[in-house]
């Protein structure tokens, strides 16, 4: 903001009343803003003061112009120019828009959900959009009473949901309504897709980093767990990683979803029982679900495949 005051100084003190100097002052001091500011303070707007500021004027006047017609060039975008008293001589100050608040605020709101492996339409999923059908009354409702009584009480132990359905019913969709809707009241949430996340997992191991990467996710303040089940586990997947996650989940009481193909009852009996080399680990995927029932809500969700609908 300095060079275009001392631009305009070097105007003055070099070419002190030719004509170009002129006709800036007859521009700037016509303009209607600057008129209506010195009308308003009239009663100290001396002809000093007026001359004093002529350089802040004159930036005031430039800057105006690029805000109006949106130009990028600005000294600073997303701020409206405006006058002020500045004890005796005029200056200028840069409001942020509503427009600039109301992003800042949008994106403040969207980092509150860390989404691993989601498409954008689900990062992007809105609670109010969410198409409702008499199928579905029933998940929302749930989503709504939790949204309700965890606003009110976030220390107090809410289950999470288990939305199981089939293909395409909307469960991954309403999970990211539900972490943007509370994002809305400060509360975040990871939302991870579950078969991407064991296979990064797996590949941690490489450099390391598994602790790290585990614990950010356990510790998670809200953890979705998206589509358990889709894929085959190992069983250092299903114990060390799966079983440690909810383990600390149940200890710290915090809320955690999930969705799956599976109700729980076959995720128990057709997928964690069977490890890939093809045991069977009955007691194992009992102490899972023992977990799952715990943190959860089984709610069943039917409907149509909306993939091919949007
Ligand atoms: P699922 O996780 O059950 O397999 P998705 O949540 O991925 O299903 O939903 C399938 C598709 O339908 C996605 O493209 C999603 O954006 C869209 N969709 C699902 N539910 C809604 C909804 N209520 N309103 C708008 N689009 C939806
Ligand atoms: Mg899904």
């Amino acid at each position: 903001m300095e060079h275009v005051g001392k631009e305009m100084e070097k105007v003055i003190r070099k070419n002190k009343w030719n004509d170009r100097f002129q006709l800036l002052v007859s521009e700037v001091l016509g303009h209607p803003q600057v008129q209506e500011f010195i009308e308003e303070h009239k009663d100290i707007m001396t002809e000093e003061v007026i001359e004093k500021s002529y350089a802040k004027l004159y930036e005031f006047v430039q800057e105006r112009k690029k805000y109006e017609s949106g130009d990028s060039s600005m000294l600073a975008p997303g701020y409206e120019p405006k006058l002020f008293l500045n004890y005796r001589s005029i200056d200028v100050t840069y409001v942020p828009t509503k427009e600039l608040l109301a992003r800042q605020k949008e994106a403040a709101i969207r980092q509150r959900v860390r989404a691993v492996d989601i498409p954008k339409d689900v990062r992007e999923a809105k609670l109010s959009e969410f198409h409702l059908t008499a199928e579905r009354m029933e998940a929302i409702e749930e989503a709504s009473s939790f949204i309700t009584a965890f606003k009110s009480q976030p220390k107090k132990f809410q289950k999470g949901l288990y939305l199981q359905g089939s293909f395409g019913v909307g469960k991954t969709y309403l999970l990211g309504a539900i972490a943007n809707e509370l994002a809305q009241y400060g509360f975040r949430t990871t939302l991870i897709h579950f078969p991407t996340f064991a296979v990064e997992m797996k590949q941690s191991i490489g450099d390391n980093s598994t602790g790290e990467k585990l614990d950010e996710v356990k510790k998670s303040p809200i953890l979705m767990i998206d589509d358990i089940g889709a894929d085959s586990m190992t069983p250092w997947v299903r114990d060390d990683i799966l079983g440690v996650i909810l383990q600390y989940r149940m200890q710290e009481q915090l809320p955690t979803f999930f969705s799956s193909n599976f109700d729980m009852h076959q995720l128990e009996h057709e997928h964690l029982r069977q490890s890939q080399r093809g045991d069977d680990e009955p007691l194992k995927a009992k102490r899972i679900m023992e977990r799952i029932r715990y943190l959860s809500k089984e709610i069943k969700m039917v409907g149509i495949n909306r993939r091919n609908q949007e």
